[in-house]
């Protein structure tokens, strides 16, 4: 029943070695060399929060040269200390460099689990740390079961029985060696998290009941941990059942590209019982082969830097934050920056509750002392003094403000897409498909791949996931985690769906003809896709009087006939039916006040920008621009 594990790669089809390591050291030289004979070079990328030793590297500087131009700006900074992005283009622009910043960590993006890995092997002083886990699969399946059971088995004597979890997260000890599992089990939250830029996972286990095999969350959460290209582990869970049938399972999973290692491929199956807690030590077993495998690697001798796991206001205590540390070492007093807040740890607990004074890479905490509670997916960073701290976290705030008026930067469209192709960039373009069917599924499927056949070289079309039913909350955190777009034949999406579709700005596009589709996407494909715009009618209303303000600006009382006027619609004046002008709105109030709407059977005082000429039993029709599909 053990585990065939033979230290191959596991899932997700990683790219490219070790080797190819960018910057090479004794860049000192490499600058004095430079100011003799300039030579025209790329700019540099640089993060929105590096140490000054990373920054030196970047720069092809030694640490003493950037701590020097440091102190003429007026800092004083030791080498593990980190700045932010604007700090260090000061320092590089001294040095002579021009700087692009890094896309931020709110972008969407985020590092990717590649790039953290390679990151931390350059590291010399990286050691090898736990691998952090998370469980995902079809409800009932088993997931809390097993983190339970795996909880209650690998805990120290004597505090067994007694065992309350207190954070989101644990730490078990297994045989000698640690394994961290968060405890949002399920890839909503796993995915949420990448949405927000963070990658907190390195191996995800996929739960399948063994009586009742692959599920549509099954091919979901297979789906989200190829994307994010972790390695997986198929634990096959309820062996006691007499309807158990673990070759199904295999069967059923090697059909969707997840296979077994006993049958060639490169995922380890193990057989568990969560319920009579059998196999769980070659379940933990297999983790700890897959971690050595990836060599899992992080600094702890720098502050320290991770993600927040959960987050929540306590009465009593305040902002309470459960953060992972992934690389440095957490301690009491630390200033650190969560998403757009910040504060000093004033205490920090174990997963258990009691009270630590540090915490390695890996570790799950609870720490007290942020000003407001992060949000899960933030990342979190300690920074060497509390100015700079609040710094950060405002012009965070700031950021996060904008993009929610703005209505976010995170999205990616069709167009967009075909913009960037028709501007000469190379791209790929990644879609979601959901159809009502199967049978038109695997066609659509089919004929998108086929796509890429008829489009110039550099573009490319690949297929995120594809399912069948309605549009879920999910297929949105996907699609806004990996950019994709959604494509829905024949389905809709939920209230959920359109509701987080709409907040971070994924597009979907509706379609029920097969050649629609396919035209359409093609046409993206050959940044041919301008996008087609309609005017969508927000209300109508009559002028009943006029007023002309000091300013010399006309004013009108309106009265809202149908529909709703909002501070943001465009007005047609119409007077006898003829356009007399069409612009925005200067300015929209109820009484006194400035107000975004006002509905039907309501009065309002309405100016115009640029149009001064309003007269009584004008009609204003009010219309907003939207972006449709073409026909
Ligand atoms: P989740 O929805 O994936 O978190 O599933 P749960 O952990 O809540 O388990 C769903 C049901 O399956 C519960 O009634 C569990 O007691 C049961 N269950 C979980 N693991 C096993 C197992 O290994 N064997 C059997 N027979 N039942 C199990
Ligand atoms: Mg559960």
């Amino acid at each position: 029943m053990a585990s065939t594990y033979q230290g191959r790669r596991p899932a997700g089809g990683r790219r490219g070695g070790k080797g190819g390591r960018k910057g090479g050291r004794g860049g000192a030289r490499t600058v004095a060399l430079r100011r003799t004979a300039p030579v025209v070079r790329e700019p540099v990328t640089l993060p929105a929060v590096l140490t000054i030793g990373e920054l030196a590297e970047k720069l092809h500087a030694t640490g003493v040269e950037v701590i020097k131009e440091l102190m003429k700006l007026g800092m004083m900074a030791t080498i593990n200390q980190q700045i932010d992005y604007a700090t260090a283009a000061r320092v590089a622009e001294a040095l002579g460099w021009e700087t692009n910043p890094e896309e931020s960590d709110l972008a969407g993006e985020g590092e990717s689990f590649e790039s953290r890995r390679t990151e931390a092997e350059s590291d010399p002083d990286a050691k090898t740390r736990p691998p952090v886990v998370t469980i995902m699969g079809h409800v009932d399946h088993g997931k809390t079961k097993l983190l339970d059971a795996i909880r209650s088995a690998n805990v120290a004597a004597g505090e067994a029985g007694g065992i309350t979890q207190h954070i989101g997260a644990y730490q078990v000890d297994a045989q000698g060696r640690k394994i961290t599992f968060l405890d949002t089990p399920g890839h909503e939250a796993f995915t949420a998290m990448r949405a927000r830029g963070a990658q907190a996972t390195d191996v995800a286990i996929l739960v399948v009941a063994a009586d009742d095999g692959v599920m549509p969350t099954t091919r979901e959460a297979v789906a989200h941990i190829k994307s994010a290209q972790v390695p997986m582990v198929v634990a096959v869970n309820k062996i006691d059942l007499p309807a158990a049938n673990p070759d199904r399972v295999k069967q059923q999973l090697s059909e969707i590209e997840v296979m077994p290692e006993e049958w060639g491929g490169d995922v380890p199956f193990v057989e568990v019982s969560a319920l009579e807690k059998m196999g769980l030590d070659d379940l933990l077993e297999v983790i700890g082969l897959v971690a050595d495998v990836h060599e899992l690697k992080a600094n702890p001798h720098k502050p320290a830097a991770g993600v927040v796991v959960e987050a929540k206001i306590d009465r009593t205590r305040g902002p309470v934050a459960t953060l992972l540390v992934q690389s440095g070492t957490l301690n009491p007093r630390d200033v650190v920056v969560a998403g757009s807040t910040w504060g000093r740890v004033k205490a920090m607990f174990d997963d258990r509750g009691r009270r630590i004074r540090r915490a390695e890479p890996s570790m799950p905490v609870e720490i007290l002392g942020l000003f407001e509670a992060p949000q899960a997916g933030d990342q979190f960073m300690v920074f060497a003094d509390e100015k700079q701290a609040r710094e950060i976290a405002e012009r965070r705030a700031a950021q996060r403000r904008a993009e929610s008026l703005t209505g976010t930067d995170r999205s990616f469209k069709l167009t967009e897409f075909s913009k960037e192709i028709s501007e000469g960039g190379v791209a790929e373009l990644r879609v979601i498909v959901k159809a009502d069917v199967s049978g038109s599924l695997g066609a659509i499927q089919q004929a998108l791949l086929k796509l890429n056949e008829d489009v110039p070289e550099g573009v490319q079309l690949s297929i995120t996931y594809a399912g069948t039913g309605a549009i879920g909350e999910s297929d949105v955190s996907l699609a806004s985690a990996t950019r994709s777009i959604i494509i829905g034949f024949n389905v809709r999406p939920d209230v959920a769906a359109k509701r987080a579709a709409d907040a971070s700005g994924v597009d979907i596009r509706f379609y029920n003809i097969i050649y629609n589709l396919l035209d359409e996407v093609k046409a993206a494909m050959l940044g041919m896709l301008a996008p087609v715009f309609q005017d969508v009618t927000d209300g109508y209303a009559e002028v009943r009087e006029t007023f002309r303000l000091p300013s010399g600006d006309v004013v009108a009382g309106l009265y809202v006939l149908d529909g709703k006027v909002t501070r943001n619609s465009r007005a047609r004046v119409l007077r006898s039916g003829t356009v007399m002008n069409e612009g925005s709105i200067r300015s929209l109030k109820r009484f006194k006040d400035d107000v975004r709407d006002v509905a039907a059977g309501y009065e309002c005082g309405l100016g115009l920008d640029g149009f001064n000429d309003l007269q009584v039993k004008d009609q204003i029709e009010f219309f907003h621009r939207e972006e449709v599909a073409r026909t």
